[in-house]
């Protein structure tokens, strides 16, 4: 096997154990949290080589990436999300080639993408983005927006509200993330609890490289995993998180 191939495939065994682990020790199945590999940053061969070892979800942050990669994994058993700020002018081209959205956060964008969606009928899973961290670089809405926000998305045609995504703090102390993920898990709750029509609150999409065992402890259905798999990247965080630079370079 090619070096880096066998990289990704230890990587990817040792993603799954510790899944497995936090499960068991939470006292949850496995079979509750699935593992979407974040692929910013990863060309498609390698994308290509995870899905060769088992990967079937993944998630792109930029419509550019999302774009340019797609032929390459057209026909391949791999469903693809979109996990990051989403620009109006791309809102197209990420309808067609995603089949969920986890960055809904301004209502501007989720009638817009029910507008591109409304021309071919598609309906697209969504998940509301919310910002748990307090942070106000970060993207998301605030969680005590949340309910009205989600009421106010469930009434646009083509889209499905699933479920809840936070990115988190960044922090090297995972124990430091808990509070943010607590409080996504009772967002979720919470507009569970609104019973909204059309709304079905299923997926909790947080927790990542660092902090994937403390997620699944706190509920997390779906984590989204990047470095423990592919390694480090050029890019820094904030190329990706920080509003600020992201308005700057897109
Ligand atoms: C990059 C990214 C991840 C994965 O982060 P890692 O620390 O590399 O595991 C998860 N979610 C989002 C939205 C991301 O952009």
């Amino acid at each position: 096997m090619h070096p880096d191939s066998s990289l990704i495939a230890d990587n990817l065994k040792a993603v799954r154990t510790r899944i497995n682990r936090a499960c068991r020790a939470a006292g949850r199945s496995p079979a509750e949290v699935q593992l979407l590999l974040a692929t910013k940053t990863v060309p498609p061969e390698r994308i290509v080589n995870a899905i060769g070892q088992g990967a079937r979800l993944i998630g792109e942050n930029r419509a550019q990436e999302l774009i340019e990669k797609a032929p390459a994994l057209t026909g391949l058993e791999v469903e693809t999300h979109f996990i990051g700020h989403v620009q109006s002018n791309k809102i197209r081209r990420i309808a067609e080639l995603a089949s969920c959205v986890q960055s809904i956060d301004r209502i501007s964008t989720a009638e817009k993408f029910d507008r591109v969606l409304a021309e071919t009928g598609k309906r697209l899973d969504v998940f509301l983005q919310v910002n748990t961290s307090g942070e106000d670089s970060k993207f998301g809405i605030a969680p005590e927006q949340a309910v009205d926000f989600a009421r106010q998305v469930s009434r646009l045609e083509h889209l499905a509200v699933r479920g809840v995504m936070t990115i988190g703090l960044l922090s090297p102390d995972p124990e430091a993330c808990r509070p943010g993920l607590r409080r996504l898990r009772e967002v979720r709750d919470h507009i569970a609890d609104a019973a909204i029509p059309s709304v079905d609150m299923v997926e909790l999409s947080m927790g990542m490289s660092t902090d994937l065992e403390l997620a699944i402890e706190e509920g997390a259905t779906m984590v989204r995993v990047g470095t423990a798999v592919f390694g480090r990247r050029p890019t820094p965080e904030g190329f990706f998180w920080n509003e600020t630079l992201d308005r700057t370079t897109a």
